[in-house]
C-alpha cells in the first residue's frame, strides 16, 4: 500500500512551490489508490504561527485536496501535528544514544566555527570533525561539570551512501561530505533532523516526494533509518524522489518570499484551483506534448512519478494566466456565475449592496466569461451595471470625449430613444446611424456612449451591455454627461 505525506512547516504564507509539492504527492496517492497523509511540522515554536496553521488548512480544503489522514480528521498515526508528538521523538532519541545511534555533543557554537575555520583553511572537508564521538565517562562528566550543554547527534556511518532517487535516478554520497549531525537541541528540543524521518517511519511513509532543496538531507536520513530499522522502530526505508526547483524572474531560484510565490496573490486575483493546479502540475511534469490544459481528475488518471523531469522548471505567469482563463471558459454557466459572485460583492465590491442582483448578473455573465483570465477582472467589467452611476476614469474620459463629443452624444441619445430595447442590434443600429450623421464610424461613435455608460473605454460588447442597463438608466447617464 502506497502511503505518502505532506508536511509543511506552519511559518507564513503557503507558497506554489508548497502547493506543486502538495499536488505532486497528492496526485501520486490518488492515482496510485494509495494513502495520502497530511503532517504538520510545527516543532519550531519561534516560526510557527497558529495563524499559518490555519491558513495551511484552509489552501488545501480551497484547492480542493482531500486528505486521508491528518489534522482535523485524525487517522491511525494520530496526532498529526508533530508539536502533539513530543514524547515520541524523545523516546526515539533516547533508543539512538542508548543504542549508540546518536551522542552528546558538548562542542561550543565558537569551537565548532574555529575548527572549520581552521579546516577549510587547510583545504579540508568543514564539517562536523567527530570531536565528541567517543567521549569517555570522565570526559563527558568533566564537560557537564564545566556547565556545558548538550545537543544531541547522530553518528554517520564512514560509508558511501546510495540510492536511487525516483526524479533524478542512483545518486551516490561521500561519507566526508555528510557528517554527524545535530538531532536534538541543547534546550532538548527535537530538530526536523529527527522528528521528519521518525514520523515517515512511525506512518509508515512507502515514498518521500519532495522539493529538490531537501536532497542533501536524504543521505542523513536514510543512515538514521537504518538505525531506526534496527532499533525496530521502523519497518523499512521510503523511496525518494526530489522535484525539480522551480525558477522565477532572472532565472534565479523562485522563493517563498517571492511576491509571485504567494498561493493568495492567485487566490486573490481569482485563480480557480483547478486552473492554478492545471499549470503547477506542469512544473516538472507533462500531460502530453501537445495539451496543457485538463482537468485534474485527468491529470490524477495519466500522473506518474517516472515522468517527472529533473531539469529546473521555469514559473511563467503569463502561461498561469492563460491555463487559468482556459478553465474559466470551461465552466458551465452556473458555475461561471457563482464563481465571479464574490467578486461582486462585499469585500472585494465594497460598492455592492446587500441585496445583489443575481438576475441582472446571470443575463451579463456569458458576455464575460471568455474575456477574464483572472475572475476579479470581473469587477471593473460590470460595475457599471450595479452601481448607481458609472465610475469616473479620467483616461478614459480624455480618450473617448476627445474633440466635440456633445454633438454626436445628444444625437446617439435621440437615435436609442427612439430604439427597440428588446434587441441589441437595434441599439447598435441606433449608435451606428449617429456616427453617421457626424461623419464616424462606429468604432469612433460608440467610444463616448461607452464611457458615458460605463465610465470606461473597454469592456463588454456594448450594446448588449446597453440592453442589461434597460433605457431609462442609459438614458439618464447619457444626460449625466452632457450636462
Ligand atoms: N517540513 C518540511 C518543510 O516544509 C518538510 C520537508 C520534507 O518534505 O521532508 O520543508
Amino acid at each position: 500500500n502506497i502511503r505518502v505525506r505532506f508536511c509543511p512547516s506552519p511559518t507564513g504564507n503557503p507558497h506554489v512551490g508548497l502547493v506543486r509539492t502538495a499536488l505532486f504527492n497528492w496526485a501520486f496517492a490518488r492515482h496510485n489508490g494509495g494513502t495520502f497523509v497530511f503532517r504538520i511540522e510545527d516543532t519550531d515554536a519561534a516560526r510557527d504561527s497558529e495563524e499559518s496553521y490555519q491558513q495551511l488548512l484552509d489552501s488545501m480544503r480551497w484547492l480542493g485536496f482531500t486528505w486521508d489522514e491528518g489534522p482535523e480528521i485524525g487517522g491511525p498515526h494520530a496526532p498529526y501535528r508533530q508539536s502533539q508528538r513530543m514524547d515520541l521523538y524523545k523516546d526515539v532519541a533516547d533508543k539512538l544514544i542508548a543504542g549508540g545511534y546518536a551522542y552528546p555533543c558538548y562542542c561550543t557554537t565558537e569551537e565548532l566555527d574555529e575548527r572549520r575555520e581552521a579546516a577549510r583553511a587547510a583545504g579540508r572537508a568543514s564539517g562536523y570533525d567527530g570531536h565528541c564521538r567517543d567521549l569517555t565517562d570522565e570526559r563527558k562528566q568533566a564537560y557537564e561539570a564545566e556547565g556545558r550543554s548538550h545537543i544531541v547527534r547522530f553518528r554517520m556511518p564512514d560509508e558511501a551512501t546510495t540510492f536511487t532517487d525516483l526524479v533524478r535516478g542512483e545518486i551516490t554520497v561521500q561519507p566526508e561530505n555528510v557528517t554527524d549531525y545535530g538531532i536534538v537541541r541543547a534546550n532538548g528540543a527535537p530538530l526536523y533532523t529527527l522528528v521528519n524521518p521518525v514520523d515517515d517511519a512511525l506512518m509508515e511513509i512507502t515514498h518521500v516526494l519532495r522539493g529538490e532543496d531537501l536532497l542533501s538531507s536524504t543521505p542523513r536520513q536514510i543512515a538514521l533509518y537504518k538505525a531506526l530499522i534496527e532499533l525496530g522502530v521502523a519497518k523499512e526505508i521510503p523511496q525518494f524522489g526530489h522535484l525539480p526547483y522551480v525558477m522565477g524572474e532572472g532565472n534565479k531560484k523562485l522563493s517563498k518570499r517571492d511576491p509571485q510565490a504567494s498561493l493568495n496573490l492567485y487566490r486573490e486575483r481569482g485563480f480557480l484551483p483547478e486552473g492554478l493546479l492545471n499549470y503547477l502540475s506542469l512544473l516538472g511534469w507533462s500531460f502530453s506534448a501537445d495539451q496543457d490544459v485538463f482537468s485534474i481528475e485527468d491529470m490524477v488518471a495519466k500522473f506518474d512519478i517516472d515522468d517527472v523531469n529533473s531539469n529546473p522548471a521555469r514559473f511563467d505567469l503569463k502561461k498561469a494566466e492563460s491555463i487559468n482563463a482556459d478553465h474559466i471558459r470551461m465552466l458551465d454557466e452556473k458555475a461561471f456565475a457563482d464563481a465571479c459572485e464574490p467578486w461582486l460583492r462585499a469585500p472585494h465590491a465594497p460598492w455592492a449592496p446587500e441585496d445583489f442582483d443575481r438576475a441582472a448578473w446571470e443575463r451579463i455573465a456569458p458576455y464575460a466569461q471568455t474575456r477574464l483570465t483572472v475572475l476579479s477582472e470581473i469587477t471593473a467589467n460590470v460595475d457599471f451595471l450595479f452601481l448607481p452611476e458609472p465610475v469616473f476614469d479620467q483616461p478614459s474620459w480624455d480618450k473617448a470625449m476627445k474633440g466635440e463629443p456633445a454633438a454626436l452624444l445628444t444625437t446617439a441619445r435621440e437615435k436609442l430613444d427612439a430604439a427597440d430595447w428588446n434587441d441589441a442590434e437595434s441599439l447598435k443600429g441606433a449608435v451606428l446611424a449617429a456616427g453617421e450623421a457626424h461623419g464616424l464610424k462606429l468604432g469612433k461613435a460608440q467610444a463616448p456612449v461607452r464611457v458615458a455608460v460605463t465610465g470606461r473605454t473597454v469592456g463588454l460588447p456594448l450594446f448588449e451591455s446597453l440592453e442589461i442597463l434597460g433605457k431609462e438608466r442609459t438614458l439618464a447617464r447619457i444626460d449625466a454627461a452632457l450636462a
